[in-house]
């Protein structure tokens, strides 16, 4: 996978090294935002997944980014440029696919490309086989589009989109109605253009395990705000948003009651490997409750973080949000 995520994911670079940044971006649609104070930060060079469930505000951001529809407030780079004001250079770069692609039903592959490319300069034209080799369909390049299944007319449309040459290939929710074989080919192909050809690609998904398996970085993203973002390893390996601990202890019984009393801890339960416990606060809390402890005279022989699975951590933080207080409780 890319190394160029390592570098940039995490830092607030300067919009040139970035392919998309946002910053306080908010679209509102009357009452209600759609995006709510976004910033975002895609590197260049690597495929990145704007992960999220429906609703969440995926495809405004795409008609945002691309300029379809107007921000209410913030601020937008695209490939470096700021977008509205220079939305034309921005864009001459970019390829997209926001809804399904529609072709000439009745005309080819090639005859498709062929009038899109028509109306471009003429090293357009010669990008035409390139491009269908890379997705795969120069087999079936003079078959007419009518007989192609829904994985060809996506990949066709991202052919479509490279006939542009583009840095950054955005893509709303590309293996929708995909079958398995499907989006595996749709994944090799994003891999392919992010490894051999050096292109920015972005992803919107509702699945996290096509994210997982396709991207090198991601955003995720609940009713219109970034909840966390950076490269996918990171993510996985969690620690920001909610912080757990295995406990083993010599007595769990009075462990217990004595963590009920305590305003470190969110919850704390028995489970096969020791006590787990929900900290109130950051992982420097777990020193404190580890003294909180052996103050009681309670030996502490494991204190673990607990790691979570990008899969929890989704599962996680969509739920999180739709609880809008949470108790604090110590449950035994
Ligand atoms: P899905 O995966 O279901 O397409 P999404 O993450 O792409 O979801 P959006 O389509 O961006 O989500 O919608 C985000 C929110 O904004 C939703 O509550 C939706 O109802 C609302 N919304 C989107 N477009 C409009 C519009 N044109 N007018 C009013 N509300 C809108």
């Amino acid at each position: 996978m890319s190394s160029t995520v390592q570098r940039a994911a995490g830092d607030s670079g300067d919009s040139g090294d970035l392919a998309i940044e946002t910053r306080g971006l908010t679209k509102r649609f009357g009452e209600r935002a759609a995006i709510d104070g976004v910033d975002l930060r895609v590197p260049r060079g690597c495929a990145f997944g704007f992960l999220g469930p429906n609703g969440a505000g995926k495809t405004t951001m795409i008609r945002t980014l691309l300029g379809l529809t107007h921000a209410s407030a913030g601020t937008m780079h695209v490939l470096g440029h700021p977008v509205p004001l220079e939305r034309g250079q921005a864009l001459q770069r970019v390829g997209a696919i926001v809804e399904e692609p529609r072709f000439h039903m009745h005309l080819s592959g090639r005859e498709n490309l062929r009038i899109v490319a028509a109306a471009r300069g003429p090293e357009t034209r010669e990008r035409i086989d390139p491009a269908l080799a890379r997705v795969g369909l120069s087999d079936r390049a003079s078959e007419k589009v009518k007989k192609y299944s829904m994985g060809m007319r996506q990949r066709l449309g991202v052919a479509r989109c490279l006939l542009a040459d583009p840095l950054l290939l955005i893509l709303d929710e590309p293996t929708n109605g995909l079958d398995p074989g499907g989006i595996q080919e749709f994944r090799e192909m994003v891999r392919a253009m992010v490894e051999q050809e050096g292109r920015t690609v972005f992803i919107s998904s509702h699945l996290l395990d096509e994210v997982e398996k396709t991207c090198d970085a991601a955003a995720i993203v609940d009713r219109g705000k970034v909840v966390t973002q950076g490269a996918m390893a990171d993510l996985a390996a969690g620690g920001t948003v909610r912080h757990e601990l295995i406990l083993g202890v010599d007595d769990a019984e009075r462990a217990l009651e004595t963590l009920k009393g305590s305003e470190l801890v969110l919850e704390a339960r028995p489970s096969d490997e020791g006590l787990r416990v929900i900290l109130a606060g950051g992982p420097q809390t777990a020193a404190q409750l580890n003294a909180v402890l052996v103050g009681a005279g309670i030996g502490v022989m494991r204190l673990e973080p607990v790691r979570h699975s990008l899969e929890a951590r989704f599962l996680e933080i969509t739920s999180r949000l739709d609880a809008h207080v949470e108790p604090r409780e110590v449950s035994a």
